[in-house]
């Protein structure tokens, strides 16, 4: 069962303990970021808030974030991450500097590959929101294995959003506490450091084919191999 929270004016989140989707309105449409999984009938939800079209924007392409695009026709999406998506949806490009304006909201396009090569930020230098999809967490874990994830591009990604911090009062994350302060971005770059050098304590993940690296402030599900990619491969 979603959960609906008001989070500011025209400003809601969906959320079902485990992955939050976020749901800004204007004057004559709506804006959806992420759609859960394909069970989560997040349309309901929406129509709960809002009458209006709604257009969906995708921070990547994880079947907890775009499963639920079984109940919408179309949606925005990095190109990258496009086979990732079941759905049988009409797809259309996001790319770097992109702009959505909503009523009051202005979401840029931030590419941050690594998550998935595909992943983005949505940003709104006015407000000073940062919506990192699950690229920036606090606590984690942050998936890290996988041939769809390369921990060298994301590093070069937490880095962008580290230049980009000083204009973000607020980060809103899909997993985990939200709203988070802007000083997780560099946390979360010093644990992947950390990561990636190999000093952070592990353990096998049950159920999982990873290991759990439990940073400072966040952990990571990752593996020996996936630790040491670099951007290039
Ligand atoms: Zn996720």
């Amino acid at each position: 069962m979603v959960q609906t929270q008001c989070l500011g004016e025209n400003l809601y989140a969906f959320f079902d303990g485990h992955v939050r989707q976020f749901l800004l309105v204007g004057p004559d449409r709506a804006l959806l970021l992420d759609t859960g999984y394909d069970r989560s009938h997040l349309r309901e939800a929406v129509r709960a808030v809002t009458d209006r079209p709604v257009q969906v924007l995708l921070t990547h392409g994880d079947p907890d974030h775009a499963g639920g695009l079984v109940d919408f026709d179309e949606a925005w999406l990095q190109e990258r991450d496009w086979p990732l998506v079941k759905a049988p949806v009409k797809l259309h490009p996001l790319h770097q500097g992109d702009a959505f304006v909503c009523g009051d909201y202005r979401l840029e396009v931030v590419e941050i590959p690594g998550h998935t090569y595909g992943s983005v930020a949505f940003l709104d230098r006015g407000k000073g929101l940062l919506f990192p999809g699950d690229s920036v967490q606090k606590d984690g874990p942050i998936y890290l294995f996988g041939n769809h994830r390369n921990v060298g591009l994301y590093i070069q990604s937490q880095r962008s959003l580290l230049a980009l911090a000083g204009e973000v009062h607020t980060v809103y994350p899909c997993h985990h506490d939200c709203p988070i302060d802007p000083v997780y971005i560099g946390r979360n770059l010093e644990d992947t450091l950390a990561l990636q050098a190999g000093t952070l304590p592990s353990e096998p993940t049950p159920g999982m084919p990873c290991r759990t690296y439990r940073g400072k402030w966040t952990a990571f599900y990752c593996t020996e191999a996936d630790r040491c990619r670099t951007a290039g491969n």
